[in-house]
Order: C-alpha cells, then structure tokens, then sequence
C-alpha cells in the first residue's frame, strides 16, 4: 500500500527565538507549497506559537516535544494536553528515548500520555526503540515488544487513527551511526506485522512508522526507499533548514 511519507524535525533544546523563527522561515520558503512528504517540526515549548503562526497557511504542521498527563493544576513547569491544543498545535511527541532515558518516563507513562494526547485530538508519533545493549544482547524485538503492547493495547484501532510510529534505535540518535537500510527495514517490518497482530491488517498496512537515528540528506534516500520506511523523525538534521528539505525532498 502507498503510504503518505511524513518526515519530523526535532529541534529538541536548541536554538534561541531568533534562530528558530530564522529556521522556521527557511522552511516556509523552500516548503511552504511542496506537495509530496508531510512535513512536521517539533520546536521547544515557548517557540510553538510563533512558529506555528510563522508556518501557518503553509503545508509544514508543528508539534510539542512532550506532555504532562494531567490536565491542569500545581504541576509546576509542566505543559498539558490541552494547553498545546488551545494554541493550535496539532502534533505530539510521546515517548522520545531522551524523555525516557534523562526524564525516566517508563512505558507506564508512556502509555499515559499517549492516551491523553489522543483524547485531546493531537496527532501523536509514538517513538520506540532499543538501546545498544538490548541490541547487543539480542532483545531487540523483545524490547519493541513491550514499548507496543504497553502503548497500544488500551486502544482500538479507530482511537489509534492518527498515530505515528517512530522506531528509533537508541543508539543511533545523535551518534552519527545509522542502522543500515536492511537493518532499519528488517525491524519495520516486524513493527508493522506485529502492529497488525495487535490491531489488524488494514491498520498496520496504512500506519506510518518514520526511522530516526542519524538521518541525513546523504543517507534519507536509501533509507527511505525500504518498503516499511515511511518517514523519518530526524534531530540535527533538522536544525538547518537546508538539510532538512534535502530530506523531505527525498521522501
Ligand atoms: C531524534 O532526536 O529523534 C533523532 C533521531 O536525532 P538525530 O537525527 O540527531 O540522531
């Protein structure tokens, strides 16, 4: 099945203002009208209603990095479902390996704030992924195993309509190693036919599922050529807005 490619820029913790609404300018030039791949940038929290603004009426859409699961009240410094929503955000990360590994969001919470993300109507990329030991030790599936079943089980395949996946082997984010073509594709797949097992042939063939880890518009082309590549969430790639059209372009 021909699935729509979507390719996400994680800006993570950079940038100052100036330079994030000079990035966000950047794109709206050189994407503001392209018609292939859907393209998504997740900016720092107070950067999101500017850029949103910056990118409105183009074909670029912008998402939060994170969410608290509560709704509101004495949770300082913590950002809720509905406060990205209120200021016409449309798009979530859950689960980044950097949320799980520096901020300890297990897959118990994980789970939570995808559940909370799809009920306020945000359009969530549920990443997952294994760290080099896990890969070493040969757990690899199992670990994928777990962060699926733990995320997706409470849902039925009409509430999980949006989702994203993003498989991004932890060892490859920010490192420069990427997983070869091969590699990436052998564990989409898997993704992909173990998400049909959970929720069904129709859903699994249409679902997105984006690698992350390295990319770069030297090697975007081949990984994206895979059968199950769909997309690509990219970190530093995304800082400039050249190397991420170079991306999007590729998809
Ligand atoms: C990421 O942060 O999701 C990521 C894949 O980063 P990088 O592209 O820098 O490896």
């Amino acid at each position: 099945m021909a699935r729509t490619a979507v390719i996400g820029g994680n800006w993570k913790m950079n940038l100052d203002f100036e330079a994030a609404m000079e990035l966000a300018s950047g794109l709206r030039n050189r994407l503001g009208s392209h018609r292939g791949a859907a393209s998504i940038v997740f900016p720092a929290f107070p950067y999101l209603r500017p850029v949103s603004k910056r990118l409105s009426e183009c074909n670029i859409s912008v998402g939060a990095q994170d969410l608290h699961v509560e709704a509101k009240g004495a949770f300082t410094g913590a950002v809720s479902a509905t406060m990205i929503k209120s200021i016409g955000v449309t798009h979530v990360l859950v689960g980044h390996s950097e949320r799980r590994a520096v901020f300890g969001d297990d897959d118990a919470l994980v789970a939570r704030k995808l559940t909370v993300a799809l009920d306020a109507g945000l359009v969530p990329t549920l990443c997952i992924g294994e760290t080099q030991s896990e890969r070493e030790s040969g757990d690899t599936f199992a670990v994928l195993q777990r962060q699926l079943d733990s995320a997706l089980r409470a849902h039925t395949a009409a509430a999980l309509d949006s989702l994203i996946v993003a498989y991004e082997p932890v060892w490859a984010i920010g490192t420069g190693l990427t997983a070869t073509p091969e590699q990436a594709q052998e564990v989409h797949a898997w993704v992909r036919a173990h998400v049909s097992a959970l929720l069904g042939p129709s859903f699994a063939d249409a679902l997105p599922i984006q690698y992350g880890g390295s990319v770069k518009p030297t090697n975007a082309a081949a990984l994206l050529a895979q059968p199950d590549i769909d997309g690509a969430l990219v970190g530093g790639a995304s800082l400039k807005a050249e190397s991420f059209t170079e991306i999007v372009r590729a998809a």
